[in-house]
Protein backbone atom coordinates (compact mmCIF):
# COMPACT_ATOMS: atom_id res chain seq x y z
CA UNK A 1 0.00 0.00 0.00
CA UNK A 2 1.22 3.19 -0.96
CA UNK A 3 1.57 5.82 2.28
CA UNK A 4 0.69 9.30 1.98
CA UNK A 5 2.19 11.87 4.35
CA UNK A 6 -1.14 14.11 4.92
CA UNK A 7 -0.68 17.50 3.01
CA UNK A 8 -0.61 20.57 5.93
CA UNK A 9 -0.76 24.02 4.60
CA UNK A 10 0.49 26.27 6.37
CA UNK A 11 -2.19 29.54 7.06
CA UNK A 12 -1.53 32.65 4.91
CA UNK A 13 -3.73 35.53 5.23
CA UNK A 14 -3.71 35.19 1.32
CA UNK A 15 -6.51 37.66 0.72
CA UNK A 16 -4.28 40.46 2.26
CA UNK A 17 -1.66 39.36 0.15
CA UNK A 18 -3.74 39.78 -3.09
CA UNK A 19 -2.93 43.13 -2.70
CA UNK A 20 0.52 43.35 -2.44
CA UNK A 21 3.44 43.61 -4.79
CA UNK A 22 5.61 39.85 -4.93
CA UNK A 23 7.93 38.61 -3.75
CA UNK A 24 8.37 40.09 0.00
CA UNK A 25 9.21 38.08 3.20
CA UNK A 26 6.42 37.56 5.69
CA UNK A 27 7.40 37.23 8.88
CA UNK A 28 4.68 35.03 11.76
CA UNK A 29 5.18 37.34 14.54
CA UNK A 30 3.26 34.49 16.62
CA UNK A 31 5.62 32.00 16.11
CA UNK A 32 8.62 33.87 16.50
CA UNK A 33 7.12 35.02 20.03
CA UNK A 34 6.54 31.78 20.71
CA UNK A 35 9.67 30.26 19.90
CA UNK A 36 11.38 33.53 22.03
CA UNK A 37 8.97 32.00 24.81
CA UNK A 38 9.95 27.97 24.36
CA UNK A 39 13.71 29.30 24.50
CA UNK A 40 13.42 31.33 27.65
CA UNK A 41 11.59 28.60 29.11
CA UNK A 42 14.09 26.25 28.52
CA UNK A 43 16.89 28.38 29.97
CA UNK A 44 15.17 30.38 32.93
CA UNK A 45 16.93 27.83 35.82
CA UNK A 46 19.57 27.51 34.42
CA UNK A 47 23.01 29.53 34.01
CA UNK A 48 22.41 29.91 30.53
CA UNK A 49 23.29 33.02 28.29
CA UNK A 50 21.62 33.29 24.60
CA UNK A 51 23.45 35.96 22.22
CA UNK A 52 20.70 35.79 18.88
CA UNK A 53 23.61 35.54 15.57
CA UNK A 54 22.33 38.75 14.07
CA UNK A 55 23.67 37.28 10.19
CA UNK A 56 20.72 34.59 10.31
CA UNK A 57 18.32 37.48 10.16
CA UNK A 58 19.01 41.64 10.66
CA UNK A 59 15.16 42.83 10.15
CA UNK A 60 15.01 46.07 12.71
CA UNK A 61 11.51 44.66 13.60
CA UNK A 62 12.79 40.96 13.96
CA UNK A 63 15.78 42.59 16.34
CA UNK A 64 13.68 44.78 18.44
CA UNK A 65 11.20 42.16 19.53
CA UNK A 66 14.48 39.53 19.99
CA UNK A 67 16.41 42.31 22.36
CA UNK A 68 13.30 43.20 24.46
CA UNK A 69 13.28 39.62 25.47
CA UNK A 70 16.12 40.24 27.46
CA UNK A 71 18.30 38.27 24.61
CA UNK A 72 22.01 39.09 23.78
CA UNK A 73 23.41 39.02 20.47
CA UNK A 74 26.38 37.55 18.44
CA UNK A 75 27.66 40.02 15.72
CA UNK A 76 29.88 38.95 12.99
CA UNK A 77 31.06 42.37 11.78
CA UNK A 78 30.60 46.28 13.20
CA UNK A 79 27.60 47.14 11.52
CA UNK A 80 25.87 44.14 13.00
CA UNK A 81 27.57 45.35 16.26
CA UNK A 82 26.04 48.84 15.62
CA UNK A 83 22.67 47.58 14.20
CA UNK A 84 22.73 45.46 17.45
CA UNK A 85 22.83 48.57 19.76
CA UNK A 86 20.55 50.43 17.73
CA UNK A 87 17.48 47.94 18.15
CA UNK A 88 18.25 47.45 21.57
CA UNK A 89 20.47 44.93 22.51
CA UNK A 90 22.44 46.20 25.88
CA UNK A 91 26.58 46.38 24.84
CA UNK A 92 27.34 44.18 27.71
CA UNK A 93 25.81 41.22 26.19
CA UNK A 94 27.15 41.84 22.43
CA UNK A 95 29.72 39.14 21.68
CA UNK A 96 31.60 39.77 18.08
CA UNK A 97 33.23 36.85 15.83
CA UNK A 98 35.09 36.79 12.54
CA UNK A 99 38.10 35.95 11.40
CA UNK A 100 38.83 39.16 10.02
CA UNK A 101 37.69 41.77 12.03
CA UNK A 102 39.30 45.10 10.69
CA UNK A 103 40.56 48.06 12.47
CA UNK A 104 37.74 49.88 12.04
CA UNK A 105 35.54 46.81 14.05
CA UNK A 106 37.27 46.58 16.89
CA UNK A 107 37.40 50.24 17.57
CA UNK A 108 33.58 49.84 16.91
CA UNK A 109 34.07 46.79 19.43
CA UNK A 110 36.35 48.68 22.17
CA UNK A 111 34.10 52.08 22.11
CA UNK A 112 31.16 50.30 23.07
CA UNK A 113 33.07 48.31 25.75
CA UNK A 114 30.93 45.53 24.15
CA UNK A 115 30.97 41.79 26.19
CA UNK A 116 33.63 39.77 24.43
CA UNK A 117 35.72 39.45 21.48
CA UNK A 118 35.61 36.16 19.74
CA UNK A 119 39.11 35.70 18.83
CA UNK A 120 40.16 33.43 15.76
CA UNK A 121 44.39 33.84 15.21
CA UNK A 122 47.19 35.20 16.71
CA UNK A 123 47.83 38.24 14.32
CA UNK A 124 44.28 39.32 15.38
CA UNK A 125 45.12 39.00 19.68
CA UNK A 126 48.42 40.82 18.65
CA UNK A 127 46.37 43.91 16.56
CA UNK A 128 43.37 44.16 19.20
CA UNK A 129 45.98 44.15 22.02
CA UNK A 130 47.33 47.33 19.97
CA UNK A 131 44.59 49.31 19.58
CA UNK A 132 43.03 48.05 23.43
CA UNK A 133 46.47 49.48 24.60
CA UNK A 134 46.05 53.10 22.55
CA UNK A 135 42.50 53.76 23.81
CA UNK A 136 43.79 52.49 27.25
CA UNK A 137 41.70 49.57 27.69
CA UNK A 138 41.78 46.07 28.16
CA UNK A 139 39.85 44.32 25.90
CA UNK A 140 37.60 40.82 26.90
CA UNK A 141 38.38 37.98 25.11
CA UNK A 142 37.09 34.38 24.25
CA UNK A 143 39.53 32.11 22.25
CA UNK A 144 37.39 30.68 19.57
CA UNK A 145 38.92 27.19 19.27
CA UNK A 146 38.52 24.35 16.99
CA UNK A 147 37.16 21.31 18.26
CA UNK A 148 37.70 18.94 15.50
CA UNK A 149 34.23 18.18 15.92
CA UNK A 150 32.14 16.72 12.74
CA UNK A 151 29.01 18.35 12.78
CA UNK A 152 27.82 16.22 9.86
CA UNK A 153 26.36 18.69 7.68
CA UNK A 154 27.33 20.26 4.79
CA UNK A 155 30.46 21.12 3.73
CA UNK A 156 29.71 24.84 3.27
CA UNK A 157 28.38 25.21 7.11
CA UNK A 158 30.55 23.05 9.17
CA UNK A 159 33.24 25.17 10.76
CA UNK A 160 34.38 23.09 13.25
CA UNK A 161 36.87 20.66 11.61
CA UNK A 162 41.13 21.26 11.93
CA UNK A 163 41.44 22.29 8.45
CA UNK A 164 39.55 25.44 8.36
CA UNK A 165 39.43 29.25 8.30
CA UNK A 166 37.97 29.23 11.03
CA UNK A 167 39.70 28.87 14.95
CA UNK A 168 42.28 28.70 16.87
CA UNK A 169 43.36 24.74 16.44
CA UNK A 170 44.64 22.81 19.69
CA UNK A 171 48.24 22.61 19.22
CA UNK A 172 48.43 26.27 19.01
CA UNK A 173 46.76 26.92 22.13
CA UNK A 174 50.11 26.93 24.21
CA UNK A 175 51.74 29.72 22.41
CA UNK A 176 48.43 31.50 21.99
CA UNK A 177 48.16 31.27 25.87
CA UNK A 178 51.86 33.17 26.37
CA UNK A 179 50.88 35.82 24.01
CA UNK A 180 48.29 36.34 26.25
CA UNK A 181 50.00 36.56 29.38
CA UNK A 182 52.41 39.21 27.85
CA UNK A 183 49.40 41.07 26.43
CA UNK A 184 48.55 43.49 28.86
CA UNK A 185 45.29 44.62 27.46
CA UNK A 186 43.36 41.67 27.00
CA UNK A 187 41.48 40.04 29.17
CA UNK A 188 41.43 36.09 28.35
CA UNK A 189 37.69 35.30 30.04
CA UNK A 190 36.58 32.48 28.27
CA UNK A 191 36.61 30.11 25.37
CA UNK A 192 34.31 30.10 22.03
CA UNK A 193 32.99 27.06 19.77
CA UNK A 194 30.81 26.84 16.97
CA UNK A 195 31.10 23.75 14.57
CA UNK A 196 28.65 24.25 11.99
CA UNK A 197 25.21 25.25 11.07
CA UNK A 198 21.95 23.07 10.49
CA UNK A 199 22.88 20.13 13.27
CA UNK A 200 20.06 17.84 13.28
CA UNK A 201 22.21 15.12 14.91
CA UNK A 202 22.34 16.16 18.49
CA UNK A 203 25.17 13.80 19.14
CA UNK A 204 27.44 16.44 17.40
CA UNK A 205 26.82 18.40 20.50
CA UNK A 206 27.36 15.58 22.77
CA UNK A 207 31.10 15.14 21.24
CA UNK A 208 31.45 18.91 21.44
CA UNK A 209 30.92 18.99 25.40
CA UNK A 210 33.54 16.17 25.65
CA UNK A 211 36.17 18.28 24.01
CA UNK A 212 35.12 21.25 26.13
CA UNK A 213 35.73 19.43 29.12
CA UNK A 214 38.86 18.54 28.04
CA UNK A 215 40.14 21.85 27.26
CA UNK A 216 38.38 23.18 30.58
CA UNK A 217 40.99 20.67 32.47
CA UNK A 218 43.91 22.06 30.28
CA UNK A 219 43.22 25.74 30.90
CA UNK A 220 43.29 24.23 34.66
CA UNK A 221 46.13 22.84 34.50
CA UNK A 222 48.19 25.81 32.78
CA UNK A 223 46.52 27.90 36.39
CA UNK A 224 43.64 29.33 34.11
CA UNK A 225 39.58 29.32 35.19
CA UNK A 226 37.50 30.71 32.68
CA UNK A 227 34.27 32.27 33.13
CA UNK A 228 32.56 32.16 29.93
CA UNK A 229 31.96 28.77 28.24
CA UNK A 230 30.73 29.99 24.39
CA UNK A 231 29.16 27.16 22.70
CA UNK A 232 28.28 28.91 19.40
CA UNK A 233 24.96 27.82 17.78
CA UNK A 234 23.76 25.51 14.90
CA UNK A 235 20.68 23.99 15.87
CA UNK A 236 18.97 22.53 13.02
CA UNK A 237 15.35 22.87 12.02
CA UNK A 238 12.80 20.59 10.22
CA UNK A 239 12.71 22.11 6.81
CA UNK A 240 10.40 18.99 5.70
CA UNK A 241 7.88 19.69 7.87
CA UNK A 242 7.19 23.20 8.75
CA UNK A 243 3.53 22.61 9.38
CA UNK A 244 4.43 19.66 12.11
CA UNK A 245 7.82 21.44 13.86
CA UNK A 246 7.27 24.71 13.46
CA UNK A 247 9.50 25.23 16.41
CA UNK A 248 13.06 23.87 16.91
CA UNK A 249 13.81 20.86 20.01
CA UNK A 250 15.04 23.33 22.03
CA UNK A 251 14.10 21.54 25.03
CA UNK A 252 16.20 18.58 23.29
CA UNK A 253 18.94 20.69 22.81
CA UNK A 254 19.26 22.64 26.37
CA UNK A 255 18.72 18.97 28.30
CA UNK A 256 22.02 17.79 26.83
CA UNK A 257 24.26 20.53 27.29
CA UNK A 258 23.06 20.59 31.00
CA UNK A 259 23.84 16.50 31.09
CA UNK A 260 26.71 16.53 29.78
CA UNK A 261 28.18 20.13 30.52
CA UNK A 262 28.51 20.48 34.68
CA UNK A 263 29.03 23.89 34.48
CA UNK A 264 31.69 25.07 38.13
CA UNK A 265 30.62 28.01 40.47
CA UNK A 266 30.50 31.07 38.84
CA UNK A 267 30.57 29.41 34.92
CA UNK A 268 28.10 30.84 32.51
CA UNK A 269 27.55 28.94 29.20
CA UNK A 270 26.98 30.72 26.15
CA UNK A 271 24.54 29.83 23.24
CA UNK A 272 24.66 31.77 19.50
CA UNK A 273 21.24 30.59 18.39
CA UNK A 274 20.30 32.30 14.50
CA UNK A 275 18.77 29.77 12.43
CA UNK A 276 16.89 28.06 14.72
CA UNK A 277 15.49 31.05 15.86
CA UNK A 278 14.06 33.04 13.18
CA UNK A 279 14.03 30.25 10.37
CA UNK A 280 10.73 29.29 10.96
CA UNK A 281 8.89 32.49 11.15
CA UNK A 282 9.36 33.61 7.35
CA UNK A 283 8.34 32.68 4.12
CA UNK A 284 9.18 33.82 0.50
CA UNK A 285 5.78 34.85 -0.82
CA UNK A 286 6.40 35.03 -4.21
CA UNK A 287 3.56 34.78 -7.83
CA UNK A 288 3.72 32.32 -10.68
CA UNK A 289 4.68 34.19 -13.35
CA UNK A 290 4.33 31.55 -16.20
CA UNK A 291 3.71 27.90 -16.30
CA UNK A 292 5.70 26.50 -18.83
CA UNK A 293 5.14 22.71 -20.22
CA UNK A 294 8.45 21.34 -21.05
CA UNK A 295 8.41 17.82 -22.41
CA UNK A 296 8.44 15.46 -19.00
CA UNK A 297 8.25 18.64 -16.75
CA UNK A 298 5.79 21.71 -15.85
CA UNK A 299 7.98 24.40 -14.83
CA UNK A 300 6.34 27.04 -12.09
CA UNK A 301 8.08 30.05 -12.88
CA UNK A 302 7.79 32.51 -10.53
CA UNK A 303 8.85 36.15 -9.07
CA UNK A 304 11.47 35.61 -6.93
CA UNK A 305 14.24 33.93 -7.33
CA UNK A 306 18.10 33.14 -5.91
CA UNK A 307 18.28 36.76 -5.68
CA UNK A 308 15.62 36.56 -2.78
CA UNK A 309 16.53 33.07 -1.50
CA UNK A 310 19.67 32.02 -2.09
CA UNK A 311 20.06 29.01 0.03
CA UNK A 312 18.89 26.17 -2.97
CA UNK A 313 21.39 27.60 -5.47
CA UNK A 314 24.31 27.90 -2.86
CA UNK A 315 23.84 24.44 -0.59
CA UNK A 316 21.41 22.64 -2.81
CA UNK A 317 18.59 23.59 0.60
CA UNK A 318 15.44 22.15 0.95
CA UNK A 319 12.82 24.62 1.32
CA UNK A 320 9.16 23.06 1.57
CA UNK A 321 6.49 24.89 -0.88
CA UNK A 322 3.02 25.52 -0.87
CA UNK A 323 0.74 27.03 -3.53
CA UNK A 324 -1.91 28.77 -0.80
CA UNK A 325 -3.89 30.43 -3.51
CA UNK A 326 -5.48 26.37 -5.01
CA UNK A 327 -7.00 23.64 -3.47
CA UNK A 328 -6.67 21.83 -6.66
CA UNK A 329 -5.10 18.22 -6.61
CA UNK A 330 -1.69 17.79 -6.14
CA UNK A 331 0.81 17.65 -9.11
CA UNK A 332 5.09 18.01 -9.06
CA UNK A 333 6.05 20.94 -10.51
CA UNK A 334 10.27 22.58 -10.71
CA UNK A 335 10.07 25.89 -9.42
CA UNK A 336 12.05 27.93 -10.80
CA UNK A 337 12.85 31.99 -10.52
CA UNK A 338 13.68 34.22 -13.00
CA UNK A 339 17.45 34.91 -12.67
CA UNK A 340 19.69 34.21 -15.42
CA UNK A 341 21.63 30.96 -13.85
CA UNK A 342 20.67 27.44 -14.01
CA UNK A 343 20.80 27.15 -10.74
CA UNK A 344 18.41 29.48 -9.77
CA UNK A 345 15.73 26.43 -8.98
CA UNK A 346 13.68 26.37 -5.71
CA UNK A 347 13.12 22.65 -5.99
CA UNK A 348 12.17 20.00 -8.66
CA UNK A 349 9.41 17.90 -8.43
CA UNK A 350 7.84 19.56 -5.75
CA UNK A 351 4.09 18.58 -5.46
CA UNK A 352 1.51 21.60 -5.29
CA UNK A 353 -1.54 22.07 -5.52
CA UNK A 354 -2.47 22.64 -9.11
CA UNK A 355 -1.50 25.78 -10.38
CA UNK A 356 -1.75 28.76 -12.68
CA UNK A 357 -0.40 32.27 -13.44
CA UNK A 358 -1.14 34.50 -10.80
CA UNK A 359 -1.35 32.40 -7.89
CA UNK A 360 0.56 32.97 -4.59
CA UNK A 361 3.50 30.20 -3.33
CA UNK A 362 4.76 30.63 -0.47
CA UNK A 363 8.49 28.95 0.14
CA UNK A 364 8.70 28.07 4.00
CA UNK A 365 11.21 28.30 6.52
CA UNK A 366 13.04 30.93 4.73
CA UNK A 367 12.97 33.21 8.02
CA UNK A 368 16.82 32.61 8.32
CA UNK A 369 19.75 33.27 5.95
CA UNK A 370 16.99 34.45 3.57
CA UNK A 371 16.22 38.33 3.23
CA UNK A 372 19.99 39.27 4.69
CA UNK A 373 21.55 37.43 1.83
CA UNK A 374 19.46 38.95 -0.73
CA UNK A 375 21.76 40.80 -3.46
CA UNK A 376 20.88 43.06 -6.78
CA UNK A 377 21.63 40.54 -9.04
CA UNK A 378 20.36 41.27 -12.55
CA UNK A 379 19.48 44.92 -11.00
CA UNK A 380 16.36 42.94 -8.93
CA UNK A 381 15.04 44.72 -5.56
CA UNK A 382 15.83 43.92 -2.37
CA UNK A 383 12.52 42.06 -1.34
CA UNK A 384 10.26 44.18 1.39
CA UNK A 385 9.41 42.33 4.37
CA UNK A 386 5.82 42.13 6.04
CA UNK A 387 4.67 41.12 8.99
CA UNK A 388 1.65 39.42 10.60
CA UNK A 389 0.98 41.51 13.42
CA UNK A 390 1.06 44.39 10.68
CA UNK A 391 -0.46 43.84 7.50
C1 LIG B 1 26.62 31.82 12.10
C2 LIG B 1 27.09 31.73 13.47
C3 LIG B 1 26.21 31.38 14.50
C4 LIG B 1 24.78 31.00 14.27
O1 LIG B 1 24.63 29.76 13.67
P1 LIG B 1 23.18 29.11 13.46
O2 LIG B 1 23.46 27.83 12.75
O3 LIG B 1 22.39 30.05 12.63
O4 LIG B 1 22.57 28.89 14.81
C5 LIG B 1 26.73 31.33 15.78
N1 LIG B 1 28.01 31.65 16.06
C6 LIG B 1 28.86 32.01 15.09
C7 LIG B 1 30.25 32.34 15.45
C8 LIG B 1 28.45 32.05 13.77
O5 LIG B 1 29.31 32.39 12.82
Amino acid sequence: MIHFLRMIKGTFPTDKFEALDTPFYYYDMTLLRETLDTIRRETVDKPFRIHYAIKANANPEILRLIASCGFGADCVSGNEILLALKCGFPANKIAFAGVGKTDREIHIGLDHEIFCFNVESKPELEVLNELAKAKGKKAPVALRINPNVDAHTHQYITTGLNENKFGINEQDLPDVLRMITDAKHIRLIGMHFHIGSQITDLSSFEDLCVKVLELREWFRTQGITLPVINVGGGLGINYQHPNHCPIADFGSYFRLFDKYLTLEEGQTLHFELGRSVVAPCGSLITRVVYVKEGIRTKFLIVDAGMTELIRPALYQAYHHIENISSEKPYTPYDVVGPVCESSDVFARDQMLNGSKRGDLIAIRSAGAYGETMASTYNCREIPASRFSDKL
